[in-house]
């Protein structure tokens, strides 16, 4: 299967990889780094360039105004592990079967066949890092580093995944695939993350390199190390975020010494919204609806915050809708490949916006909750099904509700008595997309 990536990859180039060669742009210039850092459970209203007052982000808010800030920027799940297969793959998590959350029990991962981008930017010639939560399955085959990345710190899932009288191991801090600490003391996660990430900034700084940190935090239990601890307006929580926000400067600050400014794209973003039943230890969704475990808004919609410099025009907020399934078909186009024809992708390139020359391709989103498409966007309006069930032991219920989102974002006023010819067409939406997915794998756990 790799091969046949690799070759998709550089097919259009004329080049081959046994060779040693690059695509032709790619030597007349140094294609850039990418650094991706993704939250777990960061609330929307978590930052202050987002509204929050309590907590303070000074690193983060400093890279929005220096870089590009999405007001409507997704993540493909309401929680961890189809978020994160979406990310690394560009495509809705349904396609690879990775549609529940994985435990440590769980037998199954991340199936060999499914291309995450350090795979596609390792065919390309990139170095590449993962460090922090994976969550994509922690046995050996699933691994990081059985996926594409050349390097692996971090804990291989949750950090609230030890129930002792369910058997669970204690929580393992894992460098490649060997345990580096066992149980992980949580207080140092977000440090030692900042730390890694520097190493590995400065151990690739002559190739072009593809990191991604996937912090553990602030997943409950939320942890932060003694130095932030109680210094926050906004609690135990505001510290974690504090520390997050801390670690993104200590990598921005890494990757400037370096000379990289430039060179190097960097993303950050979270992997679903706030776990609001967990009370002053989840975040906030903001101005939007609900949270973790949701499609209503606060479940997926996320901070998504881009800085490159002298490419990115700075101080720009983009309203249009993008999601981290865009990433991969984005780093591909701008590392001077070509994406492989063998499989659909659900994410678009955003090049062309990132650099204020473009659009992207196709404003739909479609919001998925395991299995189950539960909502569709286009444009300003949302179809969200009827519901029945329930959200972390709440039972939930509604209609088929309609919102535009454009002068509603907190989805508090039901237009679908409005407009029933809209309703129709979102529906009919809905169900040609999942007639078109074909034959999906079975769901992994
Ligand atoms: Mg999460």
């Amino acid at each position: 299967m790799q091969q046949i990536t690799r070759r998709a990859l550089l097919g259009g180039m004329g080049l081959a990889l046994g060779a040693g060669l690059l695509p032709r742009r790619v030597q007349a210039e140094r294609p850039p780094n990418f650094v991706v850092i993704f939250c777990d459970d960061l609330g929307y209203g978590d930052l202050g360039c987002y509204g929050a007052e309590k907590i303070k982000t000074p690193r983060l808010d400093a890279m929005a105004a220096e870089g590009m800030r999405f007001t409507d920027f997704y993540c493909a799940a309401p929680v961890c592990s189809p978020s994160r297969v979406a990310l690394l793959t560009g495509r809705y998590p349904i396609r690879s079967g990775i549609t529940r959350v994985l435990f440590p029990q769980s037998k199954d991962g991340l199936d060999a066949g499914d291309l995450t981008i350090a795979e596609a930017l390792k065919g390309l010639g990139y170095a590449t890092g993962c460090i922090g939560k994976w969550h994509l399955g922690h046995l050996p085959p699933y691994l990081p580093t059985r996926h594409g990345f050349d390097y692996y710190f971090g804990l291989p899932y949750s950090n609230d995944m030890f129930v002792e009288k369910r058997g669970d191991p204690p929580l393992p801090l894992m460098r490649n695939e060997e345990i580096a600490e066992q149980p992980a003391n949580q207080d140092l996660l977000t440090q030692h993350y900042a730390e890694e990430a520097v190493r590995f900034i400065e151990r690739s700084k002559d190739k072009p390199f593809f990191l991604y940190v996937a912090h553990s935090m602030p997943h409950v239990p939320i942890h932060c190390s003694d130095r932030f601890r109680g210094k926050s307006a906004g609690g135990l929580y505001g510290d974690v975020i504090e520390e997050i926000d801390w670690s993104v400067g200590t990598i921005l600050d890494a990757i400037k010494k370096n000379g990289l400014d430039e060179d190097t794209l960097v993303v950050f973003s979270s992997d679903n919204g706030p776990w609001l039943v967990k009370g002053p230890d989840g975040g906030s969704a903001g101005p939007l609806r609900e949270g973790k475990g949701t499609t209503f808004e606060g479940g997926m919609r996320e901070p998504g915050i881009f800085r490159w410099p002298g490419h990115i025009p700075a101080g720009r907020v983009e309203h249009a809708p993008a999601a981290t399934l865009d990433l991969l078909p984005t780093f591909v186009q701008l590392a001077g490949g070509t994406l492989p024809r063998d499989r659909v992708f659900d994410g678009r390139d955003l090049s062309g916006v990132l650099r204020g020359t473009g659009r992207r391709d196709g404003d739909e989103f479609f919001y998925f909750n395991a299995d189950k498409l539960e909502a569709v966007r286009s444009g300003p309006w949302k179809l969200k099904r009827a519901f029945k069930g329930s959200v972390y032991g709440k039972p939930v219920e509604h209609p088929a509700v309609l919102f535009n989102l454009e002068e509603d974002p907190g989805e508090s006023s039901d237009r679908s008595g409005q407009h029933p010819e809209l309703m129709q067409g979102l529906e009919k939406r809905m169900q040609e997309f999942e007639s078109g997915l074909g034959p999906v794998p079975a769901m992994k756990h």
